[in-house]
């Protein structure tokens, strides 16, 4: 039962700088979650840069958390959703949707978090949905706030959809010591946004995932200043995924599909209006 730590990569998207705590090389996923990026932050001169135009998702939900500003969704089953700090975005793609996301002018610049969810095999063929949910249970540690993303913690369930058992969730610290409870059927990520945390001993800033495998049932952390902590977690998953571009698949030849039908302008993907261009898929790499 080892504690492991992984270096998010530094990339952009959008014109936002990112880190991208998951997928790593030897963790692919953690519980359903695959995809982990934490986006900015960036100042009100940058805020309205990231600006991403129609592309298409397979397989997974985009889990979308902001800590500032505003980003306008939208997406081929007819959404069209501005979301603030404190709500969630859930977009559900099985097996096809589109949509474009562009962060708006804000005086509190660009902050926050979008991950991936891997959709097991009963749903990942099945329709493409969206939520927002524009209010959420939030349990309080003393000066600590837990807010429940997604999943069942400490009592609170978010009533955000999900296909297999996990938690998302984000603690909002000020200086203390407290204690949360983990199930311990789940393995569980750890990152923090904002500030620094002890957990276990463990130092967690930015730019590092900790990983906590299953057979706990709390965590410890000691908060020396204001921060921001998000921790994600599930059964270990019931496969291995093939994760390529925009796309949660389980083969190569699905991947593959789904790229063609994407830049052959298939139905399968529906049609999203957004004045922000379009995106193809690069060529499948290993063709
Ligand atoms: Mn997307």
């Amino acid at each position: 039962m080892t504690v492991e730590r992984y270096e998010s990569t530094t990339t952009s998207v959008g014109g936002l700088p990112v880190r991208r705590a998951l997928p790593k090389r030897d963790r692919r996923t953690v519980g359903p979650w695959c995809f982990v990026d934490h986006f900015g932050p960036v100042s009100e001169a940058q805020s309205n840069q990231m600006q991403v135009g129609p592309h298409p998702h397979i397989g997974l939900q985009t889990v979308t958390w902001l800590i500032e500003g505003e980003v306008l969704h939208t997406d081929s089953v007819g959404s069209e959703q501005m979301i603030r700090p404190g709500q969630l975005n859930l977009m559900t793609a099985g097996r096809g949707i589109s949509h474009a996301e562009s962060a708006q002018y804000s005086a509190d610049g660009s902050h926050g978090v979008q991950f991936w969810v891997a959709q097991p095999e009963s749903t990942r063929h099945g329709d493409p949905a969206f939520e927002h949910h524009s209010e959420l249970p939030v349990v309080e540690y003393g000066d600590t706030l837990a807010h429940v993303l997604v999943g069942s913690f400490a009592g609170e369930t978010s009533p955000a959809r999900t296909d297999w058992p996990m938690v998302g969730v984000e603690l909002v610290v000020n200086a203390g010591t407290f204690e949360v409870p983990l199930n311990p059927e789940f393995e569980h990520g750890l990152i923090a946004t904002a500030g620094g945390i002890t957990v276990e001993e463990i130092d967690v800033t930015p730019g590092l995932m900790t990983y906590f495998p299953e057979g706990r049932s709390s965590l410890r952390f000691v908060a020396h200043q204001p921060g921001r902590v998000l921790f994600f977690g599930g059964q270990p998953f019931e496969s291995k995924i093939k994760m390529w571009w925009n796309f949660v698949a389980r083969t190569s030849e699905e991947i593959e599909e789904a790229q063609q039908q994407w830049n052959s302008g298939s139905d399968r993907f529906g049609e999203v209006h957004s004045d922000i261009p379009l995106i193809a898929a690069p060529p499948v790499p290993w063709l």
